[in-house]
């Protein structure tokens, strides 16, 4: 049997407030547990307003609707990331401009932000990635500087902190996942987090197809009608109970996920000493929220050799994103500039397996498996440094 890289969990009660939702007669959007999820949210993350939706991907359409892009306005985002980050913007008609990765993280370079803003900016996205902050404070100062709009993806944050702020809670909109692959999960599922009180009544309108529906349900119009652009972005009550199912066990999730990453430290550190490998590197104003375990080769072909070598022991281990500004979609509208560092990820980076049911001795092994790989004779591929 091949230890899966991810399995998903229901953590407790998901099962039984599906069947509530179903017997409420309420199993369509922005029903009772929607209310509770948002509620929960709020209160724990310090959110303005939150929007339960189908998906992270539809959390960023609903901000690139509500930001109002005009063709040809700009947003600056990193290329190490997935596409849910960058699509909703080209649906929107805006151009990207990516840019690169620290030498020493995934996350963007805030320090290169300023020379890709222009006249035609219009926002900026960072990704917290594998739930490690972006230097936010950087960040908002630039927005505020030039006046522009920032998102946080969120995807991998849930219950990770900048220096004590929520991650999602900081820009003006954040956005979560769900999926089946992230900390807590819904099998698809995502929020968009609104910080910026001015979105609020809009987004409320855009998330509900364009109509004033949830105002007239509180009684504010007598009917409903289209009163602007919008979309169906509400997932069904029964998705929601999931998710307060999975955040009534939030705490034990998290404490097992940081569990299971803080082993594989300790016992891979010893790589990462000897030069053979790196392990992530957490800032001290970050917060680490336990959703992967990555290392980092010393170049593509020994990251090949090592997720080759754990498939082929039992060991389900995974590369992750292929820069966009490189992919087939992309390639022709880029600007031509090299982004060296998100190459080096993209080509240096692996995952090892991380969920709530392995087994600390699996951690063990696996981590064994990944020493051996430096013990097995196919090392004779590239030089070892040290
Ligand atoms: C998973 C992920 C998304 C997309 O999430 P969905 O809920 O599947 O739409 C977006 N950004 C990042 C960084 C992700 O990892």
């Amino acid at each position: 049997m091949k230890i899966p890289f991810n399995k998903p969990w229901f953590a407790g009660n998901e099962i039984q407030h599906i069947v509530n939702a179903a017997y409420s007669g309420h199993i369509s959007g922005n029903g009772n547990y929607t209310k509770k999820c948002h509620t929960l949210f709020e209160e724990r993350y310090g959110i303005k307003k939150c929007f339960l939706t189908t998906s992270c991907t539809d959390a960023f359409e609903m901000a690139a609707l509500l930001i109002d892009f005009k063709p040809g306005d700009e947003v600056i985002m990193p290329s190490f990331t997935f596409v849910s980050t960058a699509n909703p913007f080209i649906l929107r008609g805006a151009t990207i401009r990516f840019a690169d990765s620290l030498t020493d993280h995934p996350n963007i370079d805030v320090d290169c932000i300023e020379s890709l803003i222009n006249q035609k900016t219009r926002a900026i996205v960072v990704v917290h990635y594998a739930g490690v902050a972006v230097d936010m404070d950087k960040v908002m100062a630039l927005a505020t500087k030039h006046n522009l709009i920032v998102i946080e993806d969120a995807a991998h944050s849930v219950e990770s902190f900048y220096k004590g702020k929520a991650l999602g809670s900081i820009g003006h909109f954040g956005a979560f996942s769900f999926h089946e692959t992230k900390n807590i999960s819904t099998g698809e599922g995502g929020m968009l987090a609104i910080n910026d009180p001015a979105y609020i009544k809009r987004a409320e309108i855009i998330w509900e197809k364009g109509t004033d529906r949830a105002a007239f349900f509180r009684g504010e119009v007598d009917k409903y009608g289209w009163v602007d652009i919008g979309s169906s972005f509400l997932p069904s009550d029964m998705i929601a109970g999931v998710l307060f199912g999975q955040m009534q066990q939030v705490d034990s999730i998290q404490q097992k996920r940081v569990e299971i990453w803080n082993r594989y430290h300790q016992l891979l550190l010893p790589l990462q000493q000897k030069g053979l490998l790196k392990t992530p590197r957490i800032p001290a104003y970050a917060v680490n929220n336990g959703h992967l375990f990555y290392l980092q080769m010393p170049d593509e072909e020994s990251r090949n050799n090592m997720i080759d070598y754990l498939n082929n022991n039992g060991v389900q281990a995974v590369f992750h994103y292929l820069p966009l500004h490189k992919s087939k979609f992309f390639a022709s509208r880029h600007d031509g500039r090299d982004l060296p560092n998100a190459d080096h990820f993209a080509s240096t980076l692996l995952r090892l397996p991380l969920f709530y049911e392995l087994p600390i001795s699996f951690v063990d092994s696996i981590s064994n498996k990944v020493i051996s790989y430096f013990q097995a004779d196919h090392s004779y591929k590239y030089d070892l440094p040290g």
